[in-house]
């Protein structure tokens, strides 16, 4: 069987001997772009190689890049639970090129690796290119014999490969692992693509233009290659798994949280159990890589994050702190790889800890209030917003928290009932800082938690900053 270790390692390898230079991970906090909330693909790091801002150090480089799709324009959080193949934080492994090799060497690479290399069946492969891209479906049907069915033609966003509203950016061509016709989903490109039989594990984007903020598009100074391949997708593929949550890495995880949780991975509970396992490898990464979480920003996302999985945990029964008991199994599966997941482990078991514990003085009384409020409600139905403030401003339930949990009730939040309850509070707090001369702001103070309840104080600027970042 190939272990994710051993896939990751195929990979980098198999593109130094193609005179690739192998680099480690950046972190997953960008040090090159403050409107990005994390870094969410390999390319991040190199941007401004492909636009010319920097000298490359290599013509041709190599990576497995730790990514986390929890925000911004690539978000998956709500993904995660409900698909085979999303994680919040996941590994890309890519090769690039900046300004060295273009299309041709990019699709023979690929094809190389994927049939010989990993001994793919050609029959269980399909690939998409851009519409207007009518070089790259030739390519394809030179190097890989595709027949023209298997190469689809896609005129949307999804072929045009971007990683935000400004960048480089450029057309793209995506191979899809078919996991045959016992699972439900379509082609790319069908009415039912959203399905979860035709995997997507690798995109190739032909980089060859900057989005600039003034929403000109110009020509990058050289076309270069930048691909992406899921790790954990393409170990699915090769451990003849369909579910990504089925492969080595995820199962030693789930058995760590068998014995941390007493539960079992089956029935109502799996998806809980697969839950964690997402969030526990995002908050330690995060953590490993300085992110702490509080009321805003990257800390607030880690936050929502963290007491997503802690809900879960206590779906299975946890009463105590007991994610940050799974972090030495994190970090024994893949801290040969992240040395920095063994270097910061005391950090990280420290922060789930206290997050946990915290999170716990409340979260039996929050949930206890949620299904009180819900209990008149049909599905379908929206949970009064300013319900929905209280259980943020008072039991520290972040707004997509409470969203998960009635998404799987068939219910919603009033949000804007939720934004108003927001900024009332928000007023009533300034009125309140702005009387406080003279006239004894304890007592202005205690007027204003009369009106709107104790408060935790989860910060209102936490949602705001995370919604424009
Ligand atoms: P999808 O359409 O399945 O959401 P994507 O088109 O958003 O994937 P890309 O931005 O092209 O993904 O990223 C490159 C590769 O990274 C994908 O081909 C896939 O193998 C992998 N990948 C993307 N998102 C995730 C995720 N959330 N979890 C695991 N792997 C992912
Ligand atoms: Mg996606
Ligand atoms: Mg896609
Ligand atoms: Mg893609």
């Amino acid at each position: 069987m190939t272990s994710v270790n051993h896939l990751r390692e195929t990979f980098l390898s198999y593109f130094e001997r193609q005179g690739h230079t192998r680099k480690a991970s950046a972190p997953l906090v960008p040090d090159n772009d403050p409107t990005l909330l994390f870094v969410n693909a390999g390319m991040v790091p190199f941007k401004n190689i492909f636009t010319g801002a920097e000298t490359p150090f290599a013509p041709r480089a190599a990576t497995s890049q730790k990514c986390v799709r929890a925000g911004g324009k690539h978000n998956d959080l709500d993904n995660v639970g409900y698909t085979a193949r999303h994680h919040t934080f996941f590994e890309m492994l890519g090769n690039f090129s900046f300004g060295d090799y273009f299309k041709d060497d990019a699709i023979a690479f690929a094809w190389e690796l994927v049939t010989r290399e990993f001994g793919l069946s050609k029959d269980r492969l399909l690939v998409t290119v851009y519409a207007e891209d009518e070089e790259a479906a030739d390519i394809w049907k030179k190097v890989a014999g595709l027949p023209d069915d298997r190469i689809i033609r896609i005129a949307t966003s999804d072929n045009f490969w971007s990683m935000g509203d400004t960048g480089p950016c450029g057309p793209c061509s995506e191979i899809f692992f078919d996991h045959g016709d016992k699972i439900p989903g379509g082609p790319p490109g069908s009415p039912d693509e959203d399905g979860d039989r035709f995997i997507e594990i690798w995109n190739l984007v032909f980089m060859q233009y900057e989005q600039q903020a003034n929403g000109e598009r110009i020509n990058l100074p050289k076309p270069s290659i930048d691909t992406g391949m899921g790790l954990e997708r393409m170990a699915a593929v090769l451990q003849g798994v369909h579910n990504n949550y089925e492969i080595d890495l995820f199962q030693k995880l789930i058995a760590a949280e068998e014995d941390v949780y007493k539960a079992k991975a089956a029935g109502d509970q799996l998806a809980s159990f697969r839950v964690i396992a997402d969030h526990l490898r995002t908050s330690a990464f995060l953590i490993a890589d300085g992110v702490t979480p509080s009321n805003e920003g990257r800390g607030y996302v880690l936050r929502r994050i963290m007491r997503r999985a802690m809900r879960h945990g206590h779906l299975l029964g946890a009463r105590e702190p007991a994610m940050f008991r799974l972090v030495g199994a994190l970090a024994s599966e893949m801290g040969e790889a992240y040395p920095e997941l063994v270097r910061a482990q005391p950090a990280i078991e420290a922060a789930l800890e206290q997050e946990e514990a915290r999170f716990q003085r409340t979260l039996g009384r929050g949930l206890a209030l949620l299904d009180e409020a819900t209990e008149g409600l049909a599905e379908k139905d929206e949970l009064p917003g300013e319900t929905a403030f209280r259980l943020y401003d008072t039991f520290g339930f972040p707004l997509d928290l409470t969203q998960d949990i009635l998404r799987g009730r068939g219910m919603s939040v009033d949000t804007k009932g939720f934004d108003d309850a927001m900024a009332l509070q928000k007023q009533a707090a300034r009125s309140a800082w702005a009387g406080s001369g003279d006239a004894g702001s304890d007592a202005i103070w205690f007027r204003v938690r009369d009106k709107v309840g104790p408060t935790e104080f989860l910060g209102y600027q936490g949602v705001d900053a995370v919604g424009t970042l």
